[in-house]
């Protein structure tokens, strides 16, 4: 079971607690965008296997949004973050690879 720890209201709560909003920090595009830039937008996400940023609200307590970092395949959550962020906080990434030395980083940042 996934225990993470609400952004917004500091709560440590179990994922019955949470809804999943899918994978963080997708690019949206203007309306006069491409039919091939939205239909990225919509429908291309990455799936991968190991570390993920994911998008979660908090539906039985605070109600707000926020990001997580967290393995797919282990379940370890590294850090919740603000989802007014354009990419995960260097902190967070930081911890990432004192944990996991073979991170590359977010985007190979
Ligand atoms: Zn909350």
């Amino acid at each position: 079971m996934l225990i993470i720890r609400c952004h917004i209201c500091g709560v440590f709560a179990d994922e019955t607690e949470l809804q999943p909003g899918g994978e963080a920090h997708i690019k949206r595009y203007r309306s006069q965008s491409s039919t091939e830039d939205f239909s990225s937008y919509l429908f291309d996400r990455s799936n991968k296997k190991g570390i993920h940023f994911e998008r979660w609200r908090h539906a039985y307590g605070c109600g707000k949004w926020f990001h997580v970092a967290r393995c797919t395949e282990t379940l370890e959550v590294f850090g919740s973050y603000s989802a007014q962020t354009l990419k995960p906080p260097k902190s967070i990434l930081d911890k990432i690879k004192v944990i996991r030395p073979d991170f590359k980083g977010w985007k190979n940042e």
